[in-house]
């Protein structure tokens, strides 16, 4: 039996935030029954095609899957176990957003088998949520992680931003400081990335809004690192931070390329060496549209994206791995640039394993580029 990851979008959210190009749509109540419908019809289309495959990982993005009825996620999730067998200790996440969440809905949703809550806190302070657009305040983040562990919920990751337009380390210190006093098992700190045609994009074209320099991004990427180890949250990916046997297993299959089959609009799919998605358009979707950009990888994509994806966790890229996967060990070109990299601080190699240091975490981009830039 082969193992895949499900990923089930649901694009619906409360308001849109000023920072947000996801596929996330205000005020389409109305579209709710449609979309689920739209989006069982999908997976069962799937159903023979994933015959010899259990679903080890079930992950519902957004939007905001909190937003919309609880029996809806409880019949994706009925339906998914019968299109497929979800392995018994499956890691079920749900995204949540503080201020959607009630008692009966978590109790519902537990039910149904979610054993981990991914909330999305952004920051402790109300000044900086409401600039970017978040609806909910630094209060209600910790009544949302009461309310999940008195549902029985250990599992529960807080996504943080930094780098936002006005903060300073002192304030990026204190949402550090107030997410680990809620002693959650998995933070993620990401950085604020500034998407074109959003209105914070437009605020920082007309100077409204200033975005720290590199140096302070660094600074704060640091912070992180060192504010969560002293809380026992190691880092495992550049943005992500766990206690021991808390990693997010869904994401960690999208690192290492293994299969994922993503339903709904925007979601993305990995299966059986094809790479496919569904269009980012809720209208598009629910007229129909799947399977966009189809294509089946090569193996100079799958290099590529081995050296992308591995290089950003702390665990890093196998090397015996690649050579079994590729053929060959790296050519003479890219072990120059191995070399000139670890002159620079930026990688090491040790016990079989590519990794890049702290320096070259914050510069990950740049590092990947250069090894893929090198000539074999
Ligand atoms: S809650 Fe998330 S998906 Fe929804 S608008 Fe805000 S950032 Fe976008």
């Amino acid at each position: 039996m082969q193992t895949l990851s499900l990923y089930f979008h649901v694009p619906f959210c409360a308001s849109k935030c000023a920072y947000c190009d996801f596929a996330s749509y205000p005020g389409r109540e109305g579209d709710w029954a449609r979309y689920f419908e739209a989006l069982w019809a999908e997976l069962d289309g799937w159903k023979a095609a994933l015959r010899g495959y259990e679903a080890a990982t079930v992950f519902f993005g957004g939007g905001t899957p909190t937003l919309v009825d609880a029996g809806y996620i409880v019949e994706t999730l009925s339906r998914a176990r019968s299109a497929l067998p979800v392995a018994r200790d499956a890691e079920i996440t749900l995204e949540a957003n503080p201020g959607t969440l009630t008692p009966e809905k978590l109790a519902a949703l537990c039910a149904a088998g979610v054993n981990r809550l991914s909330l999305g806190a952004q920051s402790f302070d109300d000044g900086l949520l409401k600039a970017l657009g978040r609806v909910h305040t630094a209060a209600q983040i910790s009544r949302a992680v009461d309310m999940a562990r008195d549902a029985g919920l250990e599992n529960i990751n807080l996504d943080l931003m930094y780098a936002l337009p006005g903060q300073t380390m002192r304030q990026w210190q204190s949402t550090l400081d107030a997410a680990t006093a809620l002693d959650v098992p998995h933070i993620s700190a990401y950085s604020l990335i500034v998407e074109e045609g959003t209105p914070m994009a437009r605020r920082v074209a007309a100077g409204e809004a200033v975005l720290p320099e590199d140096g302070a991004v660094n600074a704060m990427q640091r912070e992180a690192v060192r504010r969560l180890a002293a809380a026992g949250l190691a880092r495992y990916e550049i943005s992500n931070y766990a206690r021991r046997g808390f990693a997010c297993r869904h994401n960690l299959v999208y690192w290492s390329r293994g299969a994922y089959l993503g339903l709904g609009c925007a979601a993305h799919s990995l299966l059986g060496g094809r790479r496919f998605r569904n269009p980012d358009g809720l209208d598009a979707y629910l007229s129909g549209v799947r399977r966009l950009d189809e294509e089946a990888l090569t193996l100079e994509d799958g290099m590529e994206e081995t050296l992308m994806l591995s290089t950003r966790t702390a665990r890093g890229l196998d090397l015996a791995a690649w050579r079994r996967a590729f053929g060959a060990p790296f050519g003479a070109g890219r072990q120059r640039a191995l070399a000139r990299l670890r002159e620079g601080g930026l990688i090491e190699i040790r016990d079989g394993f590519l990794r890049l240091t702290l320096r070259g975490m914050e510069v990950q981009n740049a590092v990947v580029l250069e090894l893929l830039e090198a000539e074999e």
